[in-house]
């Protein structure tokens, strides 16, 4: 039986009946009901109801190379057929997660050899904060185990993942968080900035407060410092060009290891393969995951330095830790796809040469000077739109968050999804947009900010 002999209240009353959704009111969802997505093609997805919706999230973050690709159903059906599943456990293992860790450390910083795989990001997460432990504790110094992340920063759902993350609303559900995890300022000039302040000094002071927590802390006592290069689900916060470079300082100055989280950032999105390419970083552990497999599968992938790498093999012993889909054959085989794919159309140097351009000289152009926009913000295919009451002021509306559902409201109704995160407005397209999808989200943009404004100002 197929979904097409259901009707829409039907799907929904089962979705309501039987199905949690993630990071959802579910009183709410189930008043409302889900929008049912049904198909998709290229940059487009489509309802049940037969509506086009461009979509300006690449799904959340993942779809790098836009719906429908053949190819990449085919190497997931031929894997599948020669070998589904078989572990990498008790001295095994098969062929495609062997050959795709040749293709990641081929296109990884040089430093970055190693690959762990898991099914998710927030698995990676995990993993990177076991093994920064164990590594200390390898060489000889367990107490060096505290872990320095950001407010809002954001590394994933699972306890340690949320521990790690700086997001005040699930701390507050975590009811015992890991330990020994700090949260300093992060980089968002924005709200942080002071008047007068160059982007170049407000980028060392953010630095600063993790130089400040490795030093109240001690440094025989940090292990690491986590981050994303742009802070992503936090709002698309773009540091200055001085925060990463400082930040790289830092951590070598106390022998910290710089964990480096990009599992929105990686496989193009920067116009880079990475944005510690984009912003020469050289981590010491680098998480990957959604568009590894432009979330045409389950798969993470979790970079490990020659440094730690060394210790783990060197001094190592078994390491307890392992996911029953580490290495999937199926999952590496569509993620081995998607990178020839990627490559084989140039999308990377195109975002970075062509469309990464046009897409910041539209935001600025035609987003930018609407009297709810405070103001636009842009790194490769990752965008961000403030929304706001008072311009000069930087006034928002209140209830905080209810403008920017609006205008993502809006936005959909006029055949564009946006994400809402606060009063922050985000976009991350696929890499394949071109000049004129670019032109066609505006066009709808603009329209849902005005219908937007309209609202606001019934509202008083
Ligand atoms: N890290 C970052 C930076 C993310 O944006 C996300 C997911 N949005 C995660 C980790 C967690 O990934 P997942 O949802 O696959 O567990």
């Amino acid at each position: 039986m197929t979904y097409q002999n259901f009707s829409l209240a039907q799907l929904q009353a089962i979705d309501g009946a039987h199905h949690l959704h993630p990071f959802t009111d579910h009183k709410d969802l189930r008043a409302a009901g889900a929008r049912m997505i049904t198909y998709a093609k290229g940059p487009f997805i489509y309802d049940s109801e037969g509506n086009e919706i461009l979509d300006g999230m690449a799904g959340l973050w993942c779809v790098n190379i836009g719906y429908g690709r053949d190819e990449l159903a085919e190497a997931a059906y031929a894997q599948m057929k020669e070998l589904p599943y078989y572990n990498s456990f008790f001295r095994c293992s098969t062929p495609t997660p062997v050959l795709l860790s040749q293709k990641l450390a081929e296109i990884s910083p040089p430093n970055l050899n190693q690959v762990f795989y898991g099914s998710s990001g927030s698995e990676a997460n995990d993993t990177a904060l076991r093994l920064v432990r164990h590594y200390w504790a390898l060489e000889g110094k367990p107490q060096k185990n505290r872990v320095i992340s950001r407010q809002s920063a954001y590394h994933g759902s699972t306890i340690a993942g949320t521990s790690l993350g700086g997001m005040n609303a699930m701390h507050g559900q975590l009811y015992g968080a890991v330990p020994n995890i700090a949260h300093v300022m992060m980089p968002y000039a924005y709200e942080l900035q002071h008047a007068g302040e160059s982007d170049h000094d407000f980028g060392l002071r953010a630095a600063k407060a993790v130089e400040d927590e490795i030093l109240r802390a001690g440094a025989d006592n940090v292990a690491a410092f986590i981050g994303e290069p742009v802070q992503g689900a936090g709002g698309v916060k773009i540091p200055p060009a001085s925060y990463w470079p400082e930040i790289q300082r830092i951590c070598r100055k106390y022998d910290v290891l710089l964990m480096l989280d990009e599992v929105i950032t990686g496989y193009g999105r920067t116009g880079e393969w990475f944005a510690a390419q984009s912003m020469g970083i050289e981590p010491d552990t680098m998480t990957t995951a959604k568009a590894l497999t432009s979330g045409y599968q389950p798969l993470s992938a979790l970079f490990v330095s020659d440094r730690v790498a060394s210790t783990i093999v060197e001094k190592g012993g078994e390491f307890f830790h392992g996911y029953t889909y580490s290495g999937h054959p199926v999952a590496c085989a569509v993620a081995l796809k998607n990178l020839e794919i990627i490559e084989r159309e140039g999308m990377i140097e195109r975002v970075r040469d062509e469309t990464g351009p046009y897409f910041a000289a539209a935001l600025k152009e035609r987003i930018a000077g609407h009297d709810l926009v405070g103001e636009v913000r842009s790194f490769g295919f990752l965008g961000a739109i403030e929304i706001v009451k008072d311009k000069a002021t930087k006034e928002r509306f209140a209830p905080a968050g209810s403008a920017a559902t609006l205008v993502r409201d809006h936005a959909i109704a006029n055949g564009m999804m946006l994400r809402a995160t606060g009063d922050t407005m985000i976009l991350s397209p696929p890499l394949i947009w071109t000049k004129e999808i670019i032109d066609m989200a505006c066009e709808r943009i603009v329209k849902a900010l005005d219908a937007a404004k309209e609202d606001l100002a019934k509202a008083g």
